[in-house]
């Protein structure tokens, strides 16, 4: 409980819902769905972000509960000390991510470390805490952040396709592992959205990027949300380890 919490039977009841990466961007607009059913949203993001304060106030103000939990995802001791404090968890969205365009020959071991270490043990770290509350619980859903880049592959950007690949196939296994214990586990994988991390790449990539989709445009971080929000619920209790395509028609698989 927060300072100046009072009980609420109906509100202390709801879902718990872990979202990383909450600062900005994907991961807000996924909070901000989770605030509106009144769930208790912990939200994460890096403790050198601001953003957090200022989304706990747009939390709160929809009724909602919510929690902030600092960490970089990147580092294994904070997220455990982060678990230390939650004792139950409904659902977790693995979301944080980080984007940088560089040809492969021009990729330091450090860039290339980050990349893997934010998305891939981020996703990882939390996972594993995750796994541990929701199986004692018998009940959990995972949604994971992945990218069409990790399906399709992309110049410039071979350290993040890889780093979404490896995303993609620890869902799947993650999903197999965790079934029986009543956990479900899937992906989404988003086309290009509208977010400060794309807005970061300039006007002309927006309108190459929104060209290469049959819908011929980028999608909206709420159009992300609503994947996320329908994959964690008992609405999509039958569906486990499924990468679904949020992304203008530009990946079709079948
Ligand atoms: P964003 O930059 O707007 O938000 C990302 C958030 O993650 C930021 O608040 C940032 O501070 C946080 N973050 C970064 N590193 C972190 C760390 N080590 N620990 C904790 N928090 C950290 O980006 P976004 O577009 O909202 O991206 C969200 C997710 O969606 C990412 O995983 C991204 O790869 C994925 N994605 C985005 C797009 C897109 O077009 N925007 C497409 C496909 C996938």
């Amino acid at each position: 409980m927060q300072p100046g919490d009072s009980f609420d039977p109906a509100r202390d009841r709801a879902m718990t819902c872990l979202v990383t990466g909450a600062g900005s961007g994907i991961g807000r607009a996924i909070a901000l769905a989770f605030a509106r059913e009144r769930a208790h949203v912990i939200v994460n993001d890096l403790p050198s972000s601001a953003a957090l304060d200022e989304l706990r106030k747009d939390i709160e103000a929809l009724g909602a509960r919510c929690t902030l939990a600092a960490a970089d995802v990147a580092d294994a001791a904070s997220v455990r000390g982060l678990f230390a404090d939650i004792e139950r968890l409904d659902v977790l969205v693995n979301n944080a991510g980080i984007l940088r365009e560089a040809p492969v020959t021009e990729i330091s071991d450090s860039e290339w470390d980050r990349m893997i270490k934010v998305h891939l043990y981020g996703a990882f770290y939390f996972s594993r805490e995750a796994a541990r509350l929701m199986q004692k619980q018998r009940r959990g859903a995972i949604v994971n952040i992945a990218s069409d880049l990790g399906q399709l592959g992309c110049e410039n950007l071979s350290h993040y396709s890889a780093a979404k690949g490896g995303i993609i196939a620890f869902t799947k296994s993650l999903a197999r592992e965790l079934a029986p214990h009543g956990v479900r586990v899937n992906a989404v994988a988003p086309g290009g959205v509208l977010t400060p991390m794309v807005e970061a790449l300039g006007a002309r990539y927006i309108e190459e990027e929104a060209a290469r989709y049959p819908l011929k445009r980028l999608g909206t971080p709420e159009e992300i949300a609503q994947a996320v929000r329908f994959l964690s619920s008992d609405a999509a209790s039958f569906i486990t380890g499924q990468i679904v395509g949020v992304n203008g028609g530009g990946v079709m698989n079948g």
